[in-house]
């Protein structure tokens, strides 16, 4: 909840508009609404295996997930996932498709989290911003993940590389 309005500076009161109870402006009458944060997360594979980072930033700091972040907001998702996956593991890449999304609440925020497949396309692979360490994994051999949305989406993609080895 905001506590003063960014508009007036008047102390907010709290107010139901429609289901959601939101911090509303007495003076000004401006109504601030919540709304979802957009994340982006990377698939990339490379010979069955996919690159995943030690994350050195809380949520989930000493734990492994997918490359990825917050995206800006005026910026297209595609290009938050070749930002992100450039500034955390020096990778240059290409979106290919979007996976199944994620939806996430945590603490007061609503995330969405937009999984791309991704395409290596080049780059020098080193841990950067925010990583300890960069990896390459394999389905069977899954290091501890950070995030319950991120096994999930491994989840589908270790599904899909054991079909495609057994076809
Ligand atoms: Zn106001």
């Amino acid at each position: 909840m905001i506590a003063f309005c960014s508009s007036c500076g008047a102390k907010t009161e709290s107010r139901l508009v429609g289901t959601q109870r939101l911090s509303a402006c007495p003076e000004c009458d401006q109504i601030f609404f919540r709304n979802p944060k957009v994340v982006v997360a990377a698939l990339i594979e490379e010979a069955g295996r996919v690159l995943l980072v030690l994350r050195d930033i809380e949520p989930g700091r000493g734990l492994w997930g997918l490359p990825g972040g917050y995206v800006d907001w005026d910026e297209h998702p595609h290009d938050a996932l070749a930002r992100e996956c450039l500034e955390e593991t020096g990778a240059v890449v290409e979106p290919l498709t979007l996976l199944p999304l994620q939806h996430v609440i945590t603490g007061d925020d609503g995330i969405v989290i937009l999984p791309y497949r991704a395409r290596l396309l080049g780059g020098d692979l080193e841990a950067r911003d925010e990583v300890q360490q960069i990896g390459w994994f394999a389905p069977e051999a899954m290091p501890p993940l950070a995030f319950a949305s991120h096994r999930k989406i491994l989840q589908h993609w270790t599904k899909e590389v054991l079909a495609r080895g057994a076809a």
